[in-house]
């Protein structure tokens, strides 16, 4: 656990309300659809003729973070984050959250301030407020759950189905850099576990373990997108891993793809952590998951907007061949994409090690 004994505070201290108060004293609203936040039985929203989007995400301790490895502010930050890729998804810009929090008494309020510092952080940067939540306790571990609500005008929002034939799949950033970081950090895990006396040697990795530890929402892509006239035919999130959400937009299009193996974004840090687990570098692209890049469609006739906006690669194509998931290797040759997905890699990696 992060907080030393010194230093905590214990929150029976504070009580519920005590709590609810020191969590979100100082938030100021900022976007005007946010008419009244917290402090009464409901919060208040008028998103004023746009579309109103609606997302959930719980986050389970031990599930789906290890507190040996997670910095609360760094959960806190991720548990926003991921809910805001999720408006990013669909073409909308996230605007406000609300948060519940489960919470047992090995949790100080020291504890309780650095993943709130996360939460509010994450809503700075994304100029999103935070408009209300629940607090509880639990008789043991943590439990997060953050709502998403964003905007978006009818016209723009992005469906995963919709694609047709022949159209473009495009990938923001690049992949498997966050599965990597997680591969690092069970291993050292697994290390200090063995001999705690051993420090955990992690240096050199920053760009991994960031994508693992402090993912961002590409709210960005959404706005370049606008700006260079492109409504994507469809698109969804990384989340799962490049193979998953493959097989999500061609089921929901009832289309096949072919993708080229080469044409993977994959940084060079990201390739030579894979080398040392020995794994192919396009299979951590493939299956890992936690990236939060945004997968999306164009039409052909998008060919040059969506090339000259910097950071999207071109990665294949849809084609008619329903069930037919295809990728071209480096050698050309031609295998099926399975998508073994995020979960079950993780289990398989937890099991090993
Ligand atoms: P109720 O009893 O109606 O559920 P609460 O006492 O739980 O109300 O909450 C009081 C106010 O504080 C509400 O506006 C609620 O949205 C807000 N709130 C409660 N818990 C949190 C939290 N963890 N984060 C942000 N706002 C919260
Ligand atoms: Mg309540």
């Amino acid at each position: 656990m992060h907080d030393n004994n010194s230093d905590r505070t214990e929150i029976s201290g504070l009580g519920e309300f005590g709590l609810i108060d020191h969590l979100t004293q100082g938030i100021e609203l900022k976007n005007p659809s946010s008419r009244y936040g917290v402090g009464d039985d409901a919060a208040v929203i008028d998103q004023a003729g746009l579309q109103t989007l609606v997302s959930v995400d719980l986050l389970v301790e031990g599930v789906h973070f290890d507190l040996t490895y997670t910095p609360l502010k760094h959960l806190g930050y991720k548990a926003a984050i991921v809910n805001f890729s999720d408006m990013a998804a669909m073409n909308a810009r996230p605007t406000q959250i609300v948060v519940g929090i489960a919470l047992s008494n090995r949790f100080s309020l020291e504890a309780v301030e650095a993943i709130y510092a996360g939460i509010r952080l994450a809503c700075e940067t994304y100029k999103v407020d935070l408009v209300g939540g629940d607090t509880t306790s639990s008789r043991a571990g943590l439990f997060i759950s953050v709502t998403v609500i964003g905007e978006a005008k009818e016209s723009d929002i992005c469906y995963r189905k919709g694609a047709s034939e022949n159209d473009l799949l495009c990938v923001s950033g690049d992949l498997g850099a966050a599965y990597m970081g997680l591969l690092l950090l069970e291993r050292e895990k697994a290390v200090f576990k063995a001999n705690p006396d051993m420090q955990p040697d992690l240096d050199g990795f920053d760009y991994v373990l960031q994508r693992q530890l402090k993912p961002e929402a590409r709210i960005d892509i959404v706005d370049a997108l606008k700006n260079a006239g492109i409504k994507p035919t469809s698109m969804i999130d990384i989340s799962d891993g490049l193979a998953s959400e493959i097989k999500h937009l061609c089921k929901a299009s009832k289309l096949g793809c072919t993708i080229y193996e080469d044409k993977l974004p994959i940084d060079v840090m990201t390739a030579s952590v894979a080398e040392e687990f020995k794994m192919v570098p396009s299979v951590a692209a493939l299956n890992g998951g936690e990236d939060y890049e945004l997968l999306f469609t164009v039409k052909v006739t998008d060919y040059e907007k969506v090339n000259k906006i910097p950071g999207i690669s071109i990665i294949g194509h849809f084609t008619a061949n329903i069930g037919e998931e295809v990728m071209i290797t480096a050698d050309n040759q031609s295998f099926d994409i399975k998508a073994q997905g995020w979960d079950a890699i993780r289990n398989t990696f937890q099991k090993d090690s």
